[in-house]
């Protein structure tokens, strides 16, 4: 549907068009709790918990675990990951999106090429009050050829609308509606009346096709408003149709080049650059995996129910026996020797 680039009157001034197009954006709050099982370890024994036998100073010590002690922890990644998956990530995009889009490359519209049809140029001057038609003609075609938009001049009397409808800008969309079956024309509807004291009141309205929003922006639309207004209201300089043309060539050259939204670009250039630190920030202190402590890394499972201990005969390190055949410290050979064993293999006493 093709809305109101704005317009103005002779008493009122300039007014930019309505806002149009209302982009609805759902986030969805992810969360949950997504704790995993605590770690947890402790000289004496509990449920989940396996034993482990690890070595420092040369002596052997036993530590119950309810996971590998020897294993990098990698949970806090994992939940790290996840987090910023389903919460950070889309922020992070949605931020990224933003700060492009407000890098505008417009491109020409390819609407009637595509139709293989050149669009019919409308210029309808119901008033009579034209001056060189050709002249407009001509800026409205090279308005075309450069953007793609086919602009449409009409003027009508205030008597054509305004018993009907309240606002011009309500006639100028129900006749864009009624004349043009696409949304790539911009039509410019200019009316008049001469009231008994002989002042002109005057409107005038602009409706663009959806099609035309990436080029006609509404800053765009709004620059062209205050610059048409302006020329109208010099009548000595330009009839309606010079001025129209005349705005027409200002702003055919701008329409296409490429605009960016600086303000924008830079509020979100920096909200990106904050949520990127963010994220490597929080990697670094929360998410980063630990590795076992040194003494843990060499643990052995040790599910002996009873322990006996043995000083190295050449290191004097103690170890635990029945867990080796080499000393833990120095690598020497365990001498052999005589266990009483009970069903489950376990050693329970030494001879
Ligand atoms: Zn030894």
């Amino acid at each position: 549907m093709p809305h109101s680039s704005g317009g103005g009157s002779h008493s009122g001034g300039s007014h930019s068009g309505g806002s149009h197009s209302s982009h609805s954006s759902s986030r969805s709050s992810g969360g949950g709790s997504s704790s995993s099982s605590s770690r947890r370890t402790s000289n004496q024994p509990f449920k989940g918990a396996k034993r482990y036998l690890y070595y420092s100073n040369n002596k052997p010590y036993l530590v119950y675990a309810n996971y590998d002690i020897r294993k990098t922890d990698y949970s806090s990644l994992i939940s790290y990951i996840i987090i910023y998956t389903i919460f950070f990530l889309p922020i992070l995009a949605g931020v990224f999106w933003v700060m492009i889009s407000s890098v505008h490359v417009p491109k020409k519209l390819d609407y009637f090429e595509n139709k293989g049809k050149k669009p019919e140029i409308v210029i309808e001057d119901n008033l009579g009050i034209f001056e060189d038609e050709k002249a407009l003609k001509k800026s409205m075609k090279a308005f075309y050829e450069e953007t793609g938009i086919m602009p449409a001049v009409i003027t009508v009397s205030n008597e054509t609308w305004n018993e009907d409808y309240s606002k011009l800008e309500n006639y100028a969309y129900n006749t864009y509606v009624k004349r043009f079956h696409d949304e790539a024309h911009w039509l410019i509807i200019y009316s008049s009346s001469y009231k008994d004291n002989g002042f002109d009141d005057w409107y005038w309205e602009g409706m663009q096709g959806d099609l035309t929003d990436p080029i006609i922006t509404s800053e765009r639309a709004y620059k062209f408003n205050i610059s048409l207004q302006n020329r109208l209201l010099q009548r000595d300089t330009y009839s309606v149709d010079e001025a129209i043309a005349a705005t027409l060539d200002e702003y055919r050259p701008v329409m296409m080049k490429t605009y960016v939204d600086t303000v924008r670009f830079v509020i979100f250039l920096f909200m990106f650059l904050l949520f990127s630190g963010l994220s490597v920030l929080s990697f670094f202190t929360t998410a980063k995996p630990k590795k076992a402590p040194e003494n843990y890394r060499n643990a052995k499972l040790c599910e002996l129910t009873t322990v006996y201990q043995e000083a190295c005969g050449f290191c004097g390190g103690v170890y635990i026996i029945g867990m080796h055949t080499e000393c833990p410290h120095c690598g020497a050979a365990i001498p052999a020797h005589h266990y009483i064993k009970d069903a489950q293999g376990n050693v329970v006493q030494i001879m």
